[in-house]
């Protein structure tokens, strides 16, 4: 059983501005977590045990995936920590959140949010989470843990943390894209079809993140990722026909997040603290978010926009 690390939230002041020379390398807990949920198949199972679908044969008819490869990306979350199997009597095996999994919840609702606001659809399940505590629809916020305040990109910066950064970014094992019929997820979770478009692809997703450390130009993006330029070129060709990314009319070549694009800063940030608590080893996380209106390192957390309580997992309901 894994324990998670704690390093974010300890309150204490960070002032340092030194620049970060290659921040991905130091990211290495949002390259890790990707090389987990950054991965079509495995961030479709994990949504649907989310939403409590836990026996292999409903997870066959569910996701519209092979026998196989569901197969093969149960027992890789179940080998990665994410997921546990159980066997109930009779019924065959049962897949259930460990704690590691559970406390993707961040990360849910930073997607929740992020669909919301930008892709609002009456009939999108997601859309319309109750909490429980209040009994209210709501649009999951993100805050400060230390100042309770609200941050978004523009109000943290990056800092060195204790640990060493990665020689390399990890090999990446799924550079091509892989399709899923949108008719396997179903008209209810339209939002299942847009996350998977940002985050089912870790090529797709280290991109959005390198754009949050500033890196701006095609060789900036190839230096920093250390990926292939076809793969490159299609990644930004493909963000910037989802209005992820904009390109500047004065410097030609150059990717800028629109406003869609950096509202996914939540999401990135609840994927690297995730990374950070369960993927770091024992020294640490080697870059850390600084807020700059508390100078604490950003401890996230996502809050109920009707009651302002903390949100929790299982804390909301369909
Ligand atoms: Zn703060
Ligand atoms: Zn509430």
């Amino acid at each position: 059983m894994k324990t998670p690390l704690s390093y974010a939230g300890s309150g204490q002041p960070v002032s340092t501005d030194t620049p970060i020379d290659n921040p991905l390398l130091h990211a290495r807990s949002v390259s890790r977590a990707l090389n987990i949920v950054g991965d079509r198949s495995s961030l479709l199972l994990v949504y649907w045990v989310f939403l409590g679908v836990y026996r292999f044969t409903d997870l066959l008819n569910r996701t519209g995936l092979s026998r196989s490869l569901i197969s093969n990306r149960l027992k890789r979350l179940e080998e990665q920590g994410v997921l546990e199997r159980r066997v109930s009597g009779g019924q065959g095996s049962e897949y259930h959140l460990t704690e590691m999994g559970k406390d993707l919840y961040n990360v849910a609702l930073a997607i929740i949010r992020w669909d919301k606001q930008w892709h609002y659809t009456p009939g999108c399940v997601t859309h319309h989470l109750v909490h429980t505590a209040c009994g209210k629809e709501f649009m999951p916020l993100p805050r400060c843990g230390s100042c309770q305040g609200d941050f978004d990109a523009r109000d943290c910066h990056w800092h060195y943390g204790p640990g060493e950064p990665d020689a390399e970014l990890t090999a990446n094992t799924q550079s091509r894209r892989s399709r899923i019929a949108p008719s396997a997820l179903g008209t209810e979770h339209p939002i299942m079809d847009r996350s998977l478009e940002i985050l089912g692809d870790r090529w797709t997703a280290l991109t959005i993140a390198a754009a949050f450390y500033r890196v701006r130009t095609f060789n900036g993006f190839q230096q920093a990722l250390g990926i292939a330029t076809n793969i490159l070129s299609d990644r930004l060709s493909r963000l910037t026909a989802l209005g992820i990314f904009t390109r500047g009319s004065q410097a030609r070549g150059d990717y800028r997040l629109s406003e869609e694009g950096l509202s996914l800063f939540p999401v990135i940030v609840a994927l690297m603290q995730w990374g950070d608590r369960w993927l770091s080893n024992d020294s640490g996380p080697s870059l850390v978010l600084v807020h700059r209106q508390c100078h604490s390192v950003l401890d996230p957390l996502m809050v109920c926009d009707q009651c302002g309580q903390a949100l929790a997992f299982g804390d909301f309901h369909l």
